[in-house]
């Protein structure tokens, strides 16, 4: 028995995989699951990846990522997210493998990690790739941190908690004081706080707070461009944090990856030059399929719906009783609309569906009008 095989396929990953399949025997499958905004990536970004390959960018780069990156990953953490960080404190990595990399740099066999229940779909596999134990802590109604609940569970075997804000599949942002809570918790424990900050540029009411920006040392930030900047497939993003994990972190990339290629990380910087323009326009556009499925669902009298202030989806509860694996399943085969099971997030993500609105808004109006034809069987 090897550690993979107590490891299932990714369940985002895997109803992904089995849309395309379907669209591929001309099956018209109206997609609400994967997590991807639905844009194509700028033409100015592509247009920078393509010149730094016809320039001979095609080698072998330093593990940690390219200097000149580093520089402006550490002077965007500065001034979007307030973190004083050096260049020698980010290496540069995709986010879901930083998360992994960030947990085999500091767990022991055994050590505990606490995520949320419901949380992103690979926190768990990944903690146990690294040879650690998940530890879930539970939410409040509102999607809120419990954190009297939180705190029961840390023991002498807890090295991390990781945090998710905007959190999937909730949508919740933490505020100001939750993470500040949190990052005394990390202190007073001497634990370390992993915040994984894909989602920061989906934010539609409130503000991104990174637990970086109060304590450097026990954080680990992760972020990427994959969100923002409508580059999912390009497989790019970052971590920053203390010198001793960076370090572990980096002979682990040596020993891995080799470094991530250098056209990509051209065409990371120039995201970053190019700024806010990008994502604003895309949070603009999310926005309004926000408030539009927002809409829908609190006039369905059998769901239950928060209106998330960050991320691209909403996590709904239902009350009829049929669980979240067959609900999917059905919706899928008779209205051919895909959204994911609840319990893909944990055990307390069942009776509630993630319904993902990073599409354009025909595909959404198409597909609510669906969903809701079927969700009114249950009525
Ligand atoms: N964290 C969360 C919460 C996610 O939903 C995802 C999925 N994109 C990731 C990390 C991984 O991001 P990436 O695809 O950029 O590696
Ligand atoms: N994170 C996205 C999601 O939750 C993309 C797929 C994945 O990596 O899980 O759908």
């Amino acid at each position: 028995m090897t550690i993979i095989d107590n490891i299932k396929r990714s369940p985002t990953i895997s109803l992904s995989e089995k849309i395309k399949d379907l669209k591929s025997k001309g099956i018209e499958v109206l997609s609400l699951s994967i997590g991807e905004p639905h844009f194509n990536t700028d033409k100015r970004i592509i247009e920078e990846a393509y010149n730094a390959m016809l320039e001979g960018d095609t080698h072998y780069v330093n593990s940690q990522g390219i200097l000149k990156l580093r520089e402006e990953i550490a002077n965007k953490v500065k001034q979007e997210n307030s973190i004083q960080a050096l260049p020698s404190n980010i290496a540069v990595i995709p986010a879901k493998f930083a998360i992994y990399a960030s947990l085999i740099s500091l767990l022991e066999e055994g050590d505990e990690v606490m995520i949320s229940n419901p949380c992103w779909v690979s926190y768990e596999s990944q903690i146990m790739l690294a040879r650690g134990k998940p530890v879930y802590y539970n939410l409040n109604d509102d999607y809120s941190i419990d954190f009297d609940d939180l705190v029961s569970k840390i023991t002498n075997k807890t090295r991390a908690i990781i945090i998710n804000s905007p959190h999937n599949p909730t949508g919740y942002v933490l505020t100001y004081n939750e993470v500040k809570q949190l990052v005394d918790i990390a202190k007073d424990y001497d634990i370390y706080l992993i915040s994984d900050e894909i989602y920061e540029k989906f934010i539609y009411e409130g503000e991104h707070i990174s637990p970086a920006s109060l304590e450097f040392e026990h954080i680990i930030t992760i972020n990427g461009f994959s969100k923002a900047y409508a580059m999912t497939g390009w497989r790019l993003g970052y971590v920053v944090a203390n010198d001793i994990i960076i370090n572990k972190i980096v002979s682990f990339i040596d020993q891995t990856l080799t470094c991530m290629p250098p056209f990509i990380q051209r065409a990371a910087l120039k995201c970053l030059q190019i700024g806010d323009s990008i994502y604003k326009y895309y949070r603009d556009e999310y926005r309004k399929n926000r408030d539009y499925v927002y809409k829908i669902l609190s006039e369905l009298s059998n769901i239950e719906v928060i209106k998330p202030k960050g991320t691209f989806y909403m996590f709904p509860k239902y009350n009829f009783q049929i669980d979240s694996l067959s609900f999917t399943e059905s919706l899928l085969a008779k209205e051919k609309v895909a959204v994911v099971p609840g319990i893909a997030f944990g055990s307390k993500g069942e009776y509630h569906i993630r319904i993902s609105f990073a599409t354009s808004y025909d595909l959404l109006e198409k597909a609510m009008d669906r969903f809701t034809r079927f969700v009114r069987k249950f009525e």
